[in-house]
């Protein structure tokens, strides 16, 4: 792989949109973006302009209304995204190498999203033929009822930098499956993936337009697709502060909205719990993706009597997490995605500490060279305090304590936002108390960030609305009829006596 790596920094990959069928160049110019790892380049990316979002748009617009795509076979799309999923598979190592070096997330981590990617668009196939309406015949003798699940439309998927492939694969093979034709935006720093998928539904057969992806920055490129009155539905993924925009944008054409916005997402420990397995659980949920993740378990709010042991056990174990060269098998943090993020980690830390919050591991980015920042634990953090309320976004966990069940729960849901918690309890009763009353996305309950296609994700309060994967995922991508079907003459009259 470092063989691979280097010819990569020898000569960076240079890649096209897709818009009709057709791989292009932009006017606009390249976007060039250098491993934050590594500091070279690894990727040239088109810098789309407004009128190739416009074209991209209008090419998805008119394949969606050829209905070649909307009213096919669902056998036929299955056997599209069943291919792409295995060009996935097939190309794993190389996608898993790209990954790695525009986001700079460990290799492992990233050939495992690639994998899961894979299983998330052989999922939407097996969804595009199982997809289907319902019928009432109990209308009465004359009427049939037939309810009719359709594709929405032109669907606008806008994803952010920190799960490239993986998030757009939560929604483009659903829309897809769903017989909807697309326009797909990726960050501008993470693009590679997104545009390398172009080629496996060339190859897999789709009709030319049905899928479009175009790389560019977020203004011009995303707000064309929010604005556009072509596109009937975004699927959104990113920050509240765009998530709004959007909202604001969805006015024009009342166009239907799917938003995964940011978490502050709690890690609830009783002390009843298997004080290991929690103590890892909680480190992984913190700090995985450096914790640049949206479920990322930020927060820590552990039972007072255990909360000095727990803490401790937390330091000793936290310190031997490798960071390092993501491309080094041994590493499970890598660097920070751009300075500005690395920027506004850091200056969250001091003004926790600032606030009063303590470090007990971590902080000090300083000792490390170039966008490292070290797993950071925060003591004496009050509710109040911004590091227990705002996303950070990196990979500090801000600790907590109470005293009963009713105390965590109202701790748990201290926050704006809703998309994910985690508990740790052997009691059946705590746990069930938890998951159904902290107000979340997805509960986790002794594990820890396991996915799978068949569950739905998506967030409470501004976290965002909708849901993606599973059943429910595809079903966002559609909208319902309903046929009143009369049988036999029609004896009824509106006009007296005719
Ligand atoms: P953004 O919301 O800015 O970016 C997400 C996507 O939206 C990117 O593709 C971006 O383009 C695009 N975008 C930006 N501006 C617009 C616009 N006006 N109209 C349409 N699309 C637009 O998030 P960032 O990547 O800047 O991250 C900032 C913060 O957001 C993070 O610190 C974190 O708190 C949160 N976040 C949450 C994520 C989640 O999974 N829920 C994921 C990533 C971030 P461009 O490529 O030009 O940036």
């Amino acid at each position: 792989m470092l063989d691979q790596a280097e010819r990569i920094f020898a000569a960076p990959r240079r890649y096209q949109n897709f818009i009709a069928g057709q791989f292009t160049d932009s006017e606009g110019g390249i976007l060039s973006r250098e491993s934050p790892a590594h500091g070279r380049v690894v990727s040239h990316y088109p810098k789309s302009t407004r009128t190739d979002a416009e074209v991209a748009i209008a090419a998805a617009r008119s394949s969606f209304e050829s209905g070649a795509w909307a009213f096919a076979y669902g056998g036929d799309r299955a056997r599209v995204l069943r291919a792409v999923a295995e060009a996935l598979r097939r190309n794993a190592d190389e996608l898993s190498l790209i990954e790695t070096l525009e986001t700079s997330k460990p290799l492992a981590a990233s050939k495992g999203e690639v994998l899961f990617a894979a299983e998330l668009w052989d999922y939407a196939a097996g969804a595009a033929r199982t997809l289907h309406g319902d019928s009432h015949n109990t209308l009465g003798e004359a009427m049939l009822g037939l309810v009719l699940r359709e594709p929405i439309g032109v669907v606008g998927i806008i994803t952010p930098w920190n799960f490239p492939l993986l998030i757009l694969s939560e929604r483009l093979p659903f829309a897809l499956a769903a017989g909807c034709s697309v326009v797909v935006k990726p960050s501008e720093f993470t693009s590679g993936t997104a545009l390398m998928l172009g080629h496996y539904l060339k190859e897999a057969g789709l009709p030319d337009g049905v899928c479009n992806i175009i790389a560019g920055i977020g203004d011009p490129v995303g707000q064309v697709i929010l604005d556009s009155d072509d596109v009937d539905m975004v699927a959104f993924t990113g920050s509240t502060r765009v998530g709004r925009a959007a909202i604001a944008a969805s006015a024009g054409n009342i166009k239907k909205l799917s938003l995964e916005l940011g978490g502050k997402s709690p890690s609830v420990v009783f002390a009843d719990c298997d004080l290991d397995a929690a103590v890892d659980g909680v480190i992984k949920a913190a700090t995985i993706n450096m914790g640049e993740c949206c479920i990322a378990g930020s927060r820590l709010l552990v039972e007072a009597r255990i909360a000095e042991t727990f803490q401790n056990r937390l330091a000793e174990r936290v310190q031997q997490l490798r960071m390092g060269d993501p491309l080094d098998p041994s590493s499970r943090i890598g660097a920070i995605i751009n300075q500005a993020q690395f920027d506004r980690i850091a200056a969250s830390v001091r003004d926790g500490i600032r606030e009063g919050a303590r470090i007990v591991f971590g902080g000090a980015p300083e000792n490390h060279s170039g966008l490292y920042y070290p797993p950071t634990v925060l003591a004496d953090v009050t509710p109040g305090m911004a590091v227990a309320q705002q996303e950070i976004f990196g990979p500090v966990l801000a600790v907590m304590s109470f005293n009963d069940l009713d105390e965590a729960i109202r701790l748990a849901n201290d926050s704006d936002y809703g998309l994910a918690a985690y508990v740790w309890t052997n009691d059946l009763s705590k746990a069930l108390s938890c998951s159904r009353r902290i107000r979340a996305g997805r509960v986790w309950v002794n594990s820890a960030l396991q996915g799978y296609p068949e569950l739905p994700l998506g967030g409470f309060k501004q976290s965002g609305n909708g849901r993606e994967t599973g059943r429910y995922g595809i079903e966002e991508y559609t909208e319902l009829k309903s046929v009143h079907l009369h049988i036999g003459s029609q004896t009824e009259r509106w006009v007296d006596g005719a």
